[in-house]
């Protein structure tokens, strides 16, 4: 069943001579239960094709659907309610600084869902068991390593109930030895069946545990395969160029 499709996504950035188009009509089905890893070279397009669909760009051209039914930012209680469906991570894990991780966890629970303190509470501490940082619930981020911020950050994401999770680039920032803390909760995530949509520089992770992997380069979808068979055998010129620069050849 698809779940999330976009048909000819197009965004620029800037203006005249400086504009540049990040994204070129990319189509797009993402199915229900998917794991599907968008890798490409910096500047390609991913982050800008990951926060077009969750609505943090407006997009210039074309048009995202959810269950087949158009996001129209202008019917704002249904645009809004789609976007709820969406749980979104930053590299930067975007955390309040000066609340606690169960605040953290609770207020857009709250804020947004109108749930009660008592029932917000007993879902995050439900989704900080499941990422390993219960024994955190009462410290601030700044007390929290980078691989415990980005945790945090997935169980806030997680207390909403998304049908999706987004993912841009959330190791990134992280120290090498807390990357695989972030993958391993992501990859249970996925086995749980969760549909996952994952913008990383992870190679290992996406051929391993995505399902799926799109190719963009210079804002086109060049190519998009089963993992297995992207990073064994590309086709396009510019993945194998892509997969050769980004594997180190000891020869
Ligand atoms: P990636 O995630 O693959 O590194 P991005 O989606 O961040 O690529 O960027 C795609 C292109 O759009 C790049 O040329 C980048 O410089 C440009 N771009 C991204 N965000 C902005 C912005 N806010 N303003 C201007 N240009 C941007």
């Amino acid at each position: 069943m698809t779940i999330l499709e976009t048909r000819e996504l197009t965004k620029y950035y800037g203006t005249g001579e400086n504009q540049v188009r990040a994204l070129d009509g990319v189509n797009l089905k993402v199915q229900a239960g998917e794991f599907l890893a968008i890798v490409g070279t910096s500047g390609s397009g991913k982050s800008t094709l990951l926060r077009c669909i969750h609505g943090l760009e407006t997009v210039d051209d074309g048009a995202v659907y959810m269950d087949g039914e158009l996001m129209d930012p202008a019917d704002k209680a249904k645009y809004r309610e789609q976007r709820n469906r969406m749980g979104f991570v930053f590299q930067h894990f975007n955390l309040f600084p000066n609340k606690t991780v169960l605040d953290n966890c609770t207020l857009a629970q709250m804020t947004v869902l109108k749930r009660s303190r008592e029932e917000a509470e007993k879902t995050a501490l439900e989704y900080l068991d499941k990422v390993g940082l219960l024994d955190k619930k009462d410290s601030y981020p700044n007390q929290l390593s980078g691989g415990q911020k980005q945790r945090v950050a997935i169980a806030r994401a997680l207390c909403m109930n998304p049908d999706m999770m987004l993912f841009d680039e959330p190791t990134s920032a992280l120290d090498p030895e807390m990357i695989k803390e972030v993958l391993e909760v992501m990859k249970d995530l996925g086995r749980q069946g969760m549909t996952m949509i994952v913008v990383t520089h992870e190679m290992g992770f996406a051929r391993h545990v995505a399902n799926r992997v799109l190719f963009l380069d210079q804002g086109h979808l060049v190519e998009e395969g089963d993992s297995e068979a992207f990073f064994t055998n590309p086709k396009s010129e510019r993945a194998k160029d892509f997969l050769s620069k980004v594997f180190y050849d000891a020869q």
